[in-house]
């Protein structure tokens, strides 16, 4: 099993400390993995005694709402008073799955202006100082890899009942694409056949998060994929651009986009993938790669966004066209690294 330095003893130390509210938060569009991390440790921390807000920045996918707890979520952009008192108000705040407080959207000043001790659990590169306490590891699958191993250093695997555990499992799939990617070490792989010992229906939860979409999203994949990818075979590159109209036609809801870039990702030629969608004010992008390939590196570089090497995201306040436009300029600078992927 791989050695984690990690400071999980210093969390029980503000933990021993804390006898108010605890809050605790992720990131905007949330994922499989920020949920499943919010909820798991949420219902850890109840089970210990502690009193729990569990905030996330705006609303998130359906196929996520079936998990355990997820009605004890308050949605800071639904109640953005609510939630700002509440944040005042915390004595111990914990940032999951995310790196830096520009990455809780409209409730980044809340949390900055809160005066309680902020502890991150995360596992993306480069967070920033933003947090008291940071338990950062980038090798990691998942956020909920780490709530599992800060569960299991404080001795308490035993408090991991069927609802945490699927709430962790979920997280796991998500982050990993069902153990087909960021799961190189065989420590998610322990994790998940713990959780199943624990009572997780692994089949169940995998039909939840996967076969439940809507026929409008459906039929939006189908039509990204036949009208809106284009392949450029010289650069190994592939990219989806989705227009407002292309959205408003499936009735686009939350989470509707997920996992359509994977699709063009998916031609076996194709190293680098990116997925441009429209949304009214602001363009959203995500880029995914195979192999060394970093995407966080190009998120980051041209987009001002961030993520993983071969999962990363951002958001532009430009146009479609001109957004893609900055992608289709930067294929030539990495032309030959694009083609040495494999
Ligand atoms: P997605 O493309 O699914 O939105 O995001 C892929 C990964 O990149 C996730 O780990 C997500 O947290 C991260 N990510 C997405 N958008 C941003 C962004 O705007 N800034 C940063 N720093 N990370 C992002
Ligand atoms: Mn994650």
């Amino acid at each position: 099993m791989p050695i984690k330095v990690t400071d999980f003893p210093k969390i029980k130390e503000l933990l021993d400390a804390t006898h108010g509210t605890i809050i605790v938060t992720t990131h905007t569009n949330p994922d499989g993995d920020a949920i499943g991390a919010s909820l798991s440790l949420s219902g850890y921390l109840r089970k210990k005694g502690f009193k729990v807000s569990t905030i996330i920045p705006d609303p998130d996918p359906v196929f996520l709402q079936w998990m355990p707890f997820h009605d004890s979520i308050r949605i800071f952009s639904e109640a953005p008073e609510e939630c700002s008192k509440l944040i005042g108000e915390a004595e111990l705040i914990f940032c999951l799955d995310f790196n830096g407080l520009s990455r809780v959207s409209k409730a980044e000043t809340a949390f900055r202006k809160a005066t309680a001790k902020k502890v991150l659990i995360d596992h993306h590169t480069n967070p920033k100082p933003d947090f008291d306490l940071m338990i950062s590891v980038v090798s990691a699958s998942s956020t909920c890899e780490l709530v599992y191993d800060f569960i299991e250093d404080s001795g308490d695997l035993a408090l991991i009942d069927k609802p945490i555990a699927s709430c962790i499992y979920a997280g796991i799939i998500t982050d990993t694409g069902s153990f087909s990617y960021s799961c190189e070490n065989e420590r998610p792989y322990l994790i998940a056949a713990d959780l199943v010992k624990r009572g997780v229906n692994g089949e169940q939860v995998h039909r939840l998060v996967y076969d439940t979409y809507s026929e409008n999203r459906l039929r939006l994949l189908g039509h990204a994929i036949s009208e809106r990818l284009h392949v450029l075979p010289e650069y190994h590159a592939a990219y989806i651009a989705l227009t407002k109209d292309d959205l408003d036609r499936f009735n686009h809801q939350v989470g509707d986009t997920e996992d359509i870039v994977n699709f063009a990702l998916s031609i076996g030629s194709v190293n680098f993938a990116a997925l441009f969608y429209d949304r009214g004010d602001e363009v959203k992008v995500s880029l995914r790669s195979k192999g060394h390939f970093s995407v966080n590196a190009v998120a980051t570089k041209y987009f001002n966004g961030g993520g993983h090497v071969n999962a990363a995201g951002a958001t532009t306040y430009i146009s479609l066209e001109e957004t893609v436009n900055i992608f289709l300029s930067l294929l030539p600078i990495y032309e030959k690294e694009l083609k040495a992927v494999y």
